[in-house]
């Protein structure tokens, strides 16, 4: 039997006083915040100087670890998928950023629909257990789940390079940007186009001169450019987020936020001058020094407002991949932080284990952990495994593994793919972060 953890006491009695048979117990709730490019490298500094108070918290509360991802596959697309799937990419079929699908004259970015097996929120979902996930990659078009999709086309600056964000807003990406497909528009006032980014915003995070000026256009390289895109992705899917945890409280929740990633590729020379490929002067080192480390805090932020926003629930912190000082590949673009290997991995709140370092797990450990936790079966064709270590005792054996061969025993359900209108541009906002020639 489940233990009826996520009630408070008071509200059961409530509810069972009314009632001749006891309340079924509530469904385990979970919480995924997946942190682009979270490294423990930069983050632990900042815990210990007490600057990531909502992390501290989580991570004395809870079980980590770091996490390997597959050398093979860097690319955030790929193992955002292998994260939501337990599959490496030869099972579940992302293998890029930009896929030809059949009916399209060119490449697109990797749509759902080339995604070959289930991910959580179709195990969710059929087993009858509500999901909600927002940005996630390669979730476009929104596939029917039961709860809601918002996806990774539903803010307007992700893939954007300096459109009119009116003609954005026509594009056929906005269509099926969410499940169930009304909520786009009853949400539509969180989006945060990267227009309505500007200095004020940007002065958070850097010591900006007197006579510095807003870049008026997007600029391909520019680290003030990027910082608009990735704030504005970060701002509408944290927004979203919040509002429909509240609104809809899923049993399962998952949220990608972007800008760790970013800031990291075009800051990190300004964070660590003596390991940069080139050597910034010591007045933009003073301008750009602490943009790193001011946006993981900006972030904690992030994850304590969701963290409350989701109520009494588990929290797992990942990563897809981490950081390290960049070579040569990207001295025409100017990126001075590239991927490792090495990403983050924290779970804590109800049953999970306390202040416990997991050995290194794996980006396709993830989904079986989280269906082991919710009480949901464990696939054998999976590539990775649940890690139950950072469960307790008493919810393992309140939660024994189910384990099945396999989830894909019948066809996934898909939705059609709209037609392409705009897939060029965003095409060159990919090239333009270096990821393909
Ligand atoms: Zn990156």
């Amino acid at each position: 039997m489940r233990i009826a953890f996520a009630i408070p006491a008071a509200l059961l009695a409530l509810a069972l006083a009314g009632c001749e048979e006891p309340a079924p117990p509530a469904p385990p709730r979970s919480m995924i915040l997946g942190l682009d490019g979270c490294d423990w490298r930069n983050a632990l500094p900042l815990v210990r100087q007490g600057k990531l108070p909502t992390v501290e918290a989580l991570w004395r509360a809870g079980a980590r670890g770091t996490m390997l991802t597959n050398p093979d596959y860097r690319w955030s697309p790929v193992l955002w998928t292998s994260i939501a799937t337990g599959k490496l990419p030869q099972e579940h079929g992302v293998t890029s950023f930009m896929a030809q699908v059949e009916g399209m004259d060119r490449w697109i970015p990797t749509p759902s629909t080339e995604r070959k097996v289930r991910a959580l929120w179709n195990m969710f979902t059929e087993k009858d257990r509500s999901v909600g996930f927002v940005g996630w990659w390669v979730t476009w078009p929104a596939e029917p789940v039961k709860g809601f999709m918002v996806t990774d086309h539903f803010s307007v600056s992700r893939f954007d390079l300096g459109n009119d964000y009116e003609r954005e807003r026509e594009s056929v990406f906005s269509e099926q940007e969410t499940w169930p497909p009304e909520l786009g528009q009853q949400i539509a006032a969180l989006k945060v186009p990267r227009q309505r980014i500007g200095r004020e915003d940007y002065a958070r995070f850097v010591n900006l001169p007197a006579d510095w000026q807003w870049p008026e256009h997007f600029r391909k390289f520019d680290k003030a450019s990027e910082f608009a895109i990735a704030h504005s992705v970060d701002r509408t899917h944290s927004g979203a987020g919040q509002r429909l945890l509240r609104d809809v409280e899923p049993d399962l929740f998952g949220v990608f936020l972007q800008g760790i990633d970013i800031m990291q590729h075009y800051y990190w020379e300004y964070l660590d001058p003596s390991q940069a490929f080139w050597s910034p002067s010591d007045a933009e080192v003073r301008e750009y020094g602490e943009a790193i480390e001011r946006y993981y805090g900006w972030i904690d932020g992030v994850v304590a407002d969701l963290v409350e926003a989701g109520g009494d629930r588990a929290v797992l912190i990942v990563s897809d991949h981490g950081f390290r000082p960049a070579d040569d590949r990207y001295e025409d673009k100017h990126i001075s932080g590239e991927h490792r290997r090495q990403a983050v991995w924290l779970f804590a709140g109800p049953g999970a284990r306390r202040d416990v370092i997991v050995p290194e797990t794996d980006a396709v450990d993830v989904t079986p952990t989280i269906l082991a936790y919710h009480g949901l079966p464990v696939a054998h064709d999976f590539d990775g495994d649940p890690v139950l270590d950072v469960m307790t005792p008493e919810w393992q054996a309140a939660h024994p593994v189910e384990w099945i061969a396999t989830w894909e025993t019948s066809p996934l359900a898909r939705r059609e793919l709209p037609g392409s209108s705009n897939a060029r541009d965003l095409e060159e906002r990919i090239r333009a972060l270096g990821y393909i020639e």
